[in-house]
């Protein structure tokens, strides 16, 4: 089966500094692979090289998705395709709705001005799929940031995302709220949905992950399945050499 995403020998440079230097990734279809490297590695650059936040032409290399090469110019562009990035930042506007900020910007392609009762229905479906039993009516504003987080991956799921990129996701979120988000993540996963998440919480990587894959210092440093690796090989990938010897 030929894979979901390749991402080819990508080189991005801001002015002197080479935040990526050649780094290669392959996702395939319900698969997640986690992307681990120290403050600064370039893991976010990666990921905005993917979504289009910096286009084709602001960088070097390929990117193939569903076996095709695609050259995107704008993150709507990479929406289009079925890549949803989901950053650490949330985007949502906290004085409207949930439903408002489902549709936002969709409602006029997708729904026409006056559907409020389909909009409200698929509203209801994406909530009930990241498990939260609130109204659609609730003002964003009034959410926890877990609960947020999980607004922004049904508006994902709203645009039928074959691929999500969670970038740190769970930095804000209390225990319980992380793992309502992994155990959501393991569900679209069981559905065919991949993911690339990034995250510096080892354990969580280490149990939610297929592969692993380590940049540092904007260098590709290997690809591994999770089930043969130990967080102290993560950590050592990450630095570079053994925790010990630091
Ligand atoms: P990570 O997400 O792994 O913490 P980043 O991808 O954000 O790392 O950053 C990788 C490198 O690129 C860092 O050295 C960072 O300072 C640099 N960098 C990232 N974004 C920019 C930018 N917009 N302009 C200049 N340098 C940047
Ligand atoms: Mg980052």
């Amino acid at each position: 089966m030929k894979p979901l995403l390749e991402m080819k020998n990508i080189v991005k440079c801001f002015g002197p500094v080479k935040a990526l230097d050649g780094v290669s990734i392959t996702v395939n279809k319900g698969e997640i692979l986690s992307l681990c490297g120290e403050n600064g590695s370039g893991k976010s650059t990666l990921m905005k090289v993917l979504c289009g936040i910096y286009p084709h032409g602001d960088f070097d290399g390929e990117i193939v998705f569903e076996g095709l090469p695609v050259k995107v110019k704008t993150i709507a562009e990479t929406e289009a395709l079925g890549i949803a990035i989901i950053h650490q930042e949330l985007t949502l506007v906290k004085e409207l709705s949930i439903l408002e900020n489902l549709f936002l910007g969709a409602e006029l392609t997708r729904y026409g001005m006056l559907d409020f009762d389909r909009m409200y229905a698929e509203s209801v479906a994406l909530l009930k799929k990241v498990k939260l039993a609130i109204s659609p009516e609730t003002r964003v504003g009034d959410l926890g940031v877990g609960q947020q987080q999980l607004i922004e991956i049904a508006k994902a799921l709203s645009k039928n995302a074959k691929l999500l990129v969670l970038d740190e996701p769970t930095a804000p979120l209390t225990e319980s709220e992380t793992q309502i988000l992994l155990d959501l993540v393991k569900t679209l996963k069981a559905q065919g949905v991949s993911c690339i998440y990034i995250s510096h919480k080892l354990n969580e990587v280490k149990h939610i992950s297929d592969q692993i894959c380590v940049i540092r210092d904007g260098v590709h440093i290997g690809t591994r399945l999770a089930s043969t690796m130990t967080t102290d090989d993560i950590i050592t990938m990450m630095v570079g050499r053994e925790m010990k010897q630091l």
